[in-house]
């Protein structure tokens, strides 16, 4: 397999799968540019080695062409920080685009528009009335796969190497985040923050140092299951905490008022726990929690304990005696894996749990436990709250990253290995 830091890019045309998916605002302005700063170790690379850019990507979820997600909104931005004016190619299928990756220099850049305002980006097909027989629903499956395949080759066309940087799509066997490394069988390689991501995740699925603690927070259990079934096979503790919590406990009988609940998850959540004991697992939950008579900043609050609450009232955050409790746990860990969020962080009043599950992590990083925060809200909190530089790796990809910490192959990373 072709590695970046030994690929020689004199003279090359690099074709790089980035996720600049950023989110925008009205005025089309970046309000976290995270993803596109990552991107860049593996842009200058290319550069440095003598190598010119084709950048692609996605930007929101288009149903065709519109301005709104365009990703000429963020070429200010791409420019800033790679230190260089870029091309940027208004169709990424448009002659424009064959032609300027043609002529391209070294250290010159290119970027495509949006890659979905093609549905064969995707390879699904779009505008398809509801009521559509099987049968039509099928043939328009197949066009759109022929269709694909042509999009593909073209993509391909325009370079002679292709990087796949972008681990929050590698879940998704996309044309150019998976599709197309078959056209460059000795010249396709993973950029840094897809290396960056895999030794992360590895370093808690593979390699890990016991104890291994694993926080899980957030809303559904029903979006959690995958991974706390494997998870159960690498970790020494679970910490459930968040909305999903409630679901254990009213299953085990407790009394949740208004709390999150998920009814039909109720029979899996007594399995896992019988699964948890046959695995020698430790599960820790809240003892006490914070409730709230309103799912509302402005709410009144109250402590008790997390199978006593009384009707009208809901579990918004983790109590000062439950993060006490799970303190204790994860000061005697040697590594940590954090998803989701241990209240209703978004919240002022009920972001006090999460806070300090994300400040307890930065110290004990700083102790030499190796410390893994990922998943969507995980991250929006600590990146919130001023901790992401403080934990070992923060993960940037949601989707992709539970499905690989659930042990499924990413075609991402597949069609790069295989
Ligand atoms: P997830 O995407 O499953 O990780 O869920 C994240 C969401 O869970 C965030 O929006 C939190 O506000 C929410 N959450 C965490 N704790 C609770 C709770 N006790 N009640 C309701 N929602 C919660």
């Amino acid at each position: 397999m072709q590695k970046i830091d030994n690929y020689d890019f004199t003279g090359k045309r690099a074709i790089v799968r980035v996720d600049f998916n950023v989110p925008l605002n009205e005025q089309f302005q970046i309000t976290d540019d995270t993803r596109i700063r990552a991107a860049i170790p593996t842009l200058k690379k290319v550069l440095a080695g003598g190598g010119s850019l084709i950048i692609m990507s996605h930007l929101g979820r288009p149903k065709g062409p519109t301005d709104k997600y365009s990703l000429k909104h963020i070429i200010p931005a791409i420019e800033e920080k790679l230190g260089t004016r870029i091309k940027f190619a208004p169709d990424c299928m448009g002659t424009e685009a064959e032609e300027i990756s043609k002529n391209l220099k070294p250290g010159e850049v290119l970027l495509l528009e949006n890659l979905r305002f093609y549905a064969e980006e995707e390879g699904k097909p779009r505008g398809l009335a509801e009521d559509v027989t099987e049968e039509v629903k099928k043939a328009a499956k197949a066009e759109i796969k022929e269709k694909q395949k042509e999009f593909t080759k073209r993509l391909a066309s325009y370079a002679d190497c292709y990087i796949n940087d972008a681990f929050g799509t590698a879940h998704r066997a996309h044309a150019s985040t998976a599709l197309i490394a078959k056209y460059f069988p000795n010249d396709k390689m993973f950029g840094y923050v897809m290396e960056s991501e895999i030794v992360a995740i590895d370093k808690v699925l593979k390699t890990p140092a016991h104890p291994v603690t694993a926080i899980l927070g957030g809303a559904k259990v029903s979006s959690k299951i995958g991974i706390i079934e494997k998870l159960f096979d690498v970790v020494d503790n679970m910490i459930i905490g968040g909305g999903m919590a409630y679901t254990f406990v009213k299953a085990q009988g407790g009394k949740i008022g208004k709390s999150l609940c998920e009814d039909d998850q109720m029979e899996l959540a007594l399995s896992i726990l019988e699964k948890a004991k046959a695995k020698n697992v430790k599960l820790f939950y809240s003892g006490e929690v914070v409730i709230a008579d309103d799912f509302s900043n402005d709410a009144n609050t109250k402590v008790c304990p997390s199978n006593e609450i009384p009707d009208g009232w809901e579990g918004m955050d983790a109590s000062e005696s439950s993060i006490k409790e799970w303190e204790k746990v994860i000061r005697a860990s040697k590594t940590i894996l954090w998803n989701g969020p241990v209240g209703v962080f978004e919240m002022e009043k009920f972001a006090v749990g999460t806070k300090k599950i994300a400040a307890i992590l930065a110290d004990v990083t700083k102790e030499g436990v190796f410390t893994l925060v990922g998943g969507g809200d995980s991250v929006a909190a600590v990146t919130q709250m001023g901790f992401a530089d403080k934990v070992s790796y923060v993960s940037t990809g949601g989707g992709a990253m539970l499905e690989y910490l659930e042990g499924l192959e990413l075609p991402g990373i597949k069609a790069i290995k295989e």
